[in-house]
């Protein structure tokens, strides 16, 4: 898993090495007219509660197909929409796709949406969030973001001034990818989160004593700052199973479901529930 884990970083480096801003013009024009050309879409993934097997919220993922029709990576066009900016329509997209998702299907408990940077510190920001949660007409508790950990987040007045805005509006606010960046920590003593998504990479090297007892003093960590925990990349039963005992109950990963359109998730929503 090291080896595979350096190769993606290697990967990942040269990719960047090799993007010019020609690229990154061509890839924002393309991203640009994606909305219009309906080449973004929106699928969601289950989040369980395991000790009742039911889908307890989804967290909502991006997808996007270039002008040949051919699917492109979120990790390659994420990165380009944030550098460009074009991040800042797509997002507003994708908040009113997941909200009117809320509202079609008053079954469905909680929606994520995964925030960038680059959207909080758009001024309209709190404006545009208000307007799609009242044109949806949802009960803002239904909406999560999802913000990533990093160096604009941690000791950002004006970001712990949005967190509380949201909060007070009732719209919950979660920290991703727990433990991968920087400012994790820093983070959780800063900052008041509805919930904490621990990174997957952490699942997926449990497998090991030295491993699995890292994730669980992460967990503790996480449970001794009073906040909720959602362990992210669970691809094996056997990993519920192990973070489940370090009192864990909500999990998401390819093992309960992988991201789906909105028609899929809304069938497993009426499905009994799987075996926990
Ligand atoms: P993320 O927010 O951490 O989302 C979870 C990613 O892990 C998703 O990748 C999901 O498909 C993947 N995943 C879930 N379960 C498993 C598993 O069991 N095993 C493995 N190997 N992977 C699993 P995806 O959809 O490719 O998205 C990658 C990243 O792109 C996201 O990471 C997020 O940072 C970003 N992203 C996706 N959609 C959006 C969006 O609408 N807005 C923004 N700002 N970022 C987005
Ligand atoms: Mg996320
Ligand atoms: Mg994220
Ligand atoms: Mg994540």
């Amino acid at each position: 898993a090291a080896k595979e884990e350096g190769r993606n970083c290697v990967r990942a480096f040269d990719r960047r090495m090799l993007e010019s801003d020609v690229g990154d013009t061509l890839t924002a024009k393309m991203l640009r007219s994606a909305v219009a050309d309906r080449r973004i879409s929106a699928v969601f993934q289950p989040i369980v509660d395991v000790t009742t097997g039911l889908i307890w919220g989804a967290e909502a993922l991006m997808r996007l197909k270039d002008a040949e029709g051919r699917p492109v990576s979120p990790e390659t066009f994420i990165p380009v929409a944030e550098r460009t900016g074009v991040i800042v329509e797509l997002g507003e997209w994708m908040l009113r796709e997941a909200c009117g998702l809320l509202a079609a299907e008053p079954a469905l408990p909680i929606v994520s949406v995964n925030i960038s940077s680059r959207q909080i510190d758009d001024p309209n920001f709190m404006g545009t969030i208000e307007a799609i949660v009242r044109a949806a007409g949802i009960a803002p508790a239904r909406l999560a973001l999802e913000i990533t950990e990093g160096g604009q987040i941690s000791g950002n007045p004006r970001v712990a001034r949005l967190i509380e805005r949201l909060s007070a509006l009732g719209i919950r606010v979660w920290l991703d990818d727990f433990g991968t960046g920087f400012a994790g920590l820093t983070c959780l003593s800063e900052l008041r989160f509805d919930m904490v998504k621990i990174d997957r990479f952490f699942v997926q090297s449990c497998d090991t004593p030295r491993g699995a007892k890292l994730l669980k003093n992460i967990i503790d960590l996480v449970g001794s700052c009073a906040q909720r925990t959602i362990v992210e990349g669970v691809e094996e039963a056997a990993q519920v199973e192990l973070v489940a005992s370090f009192g864990v109950d909500l999990f998401q990963g390819y093992h309960l479901g992988r991201p789906m359109p909105k028609h899929e998730l809304v069938r497993r929503l009426a499905d009994p529930p799987a075996v926990a």
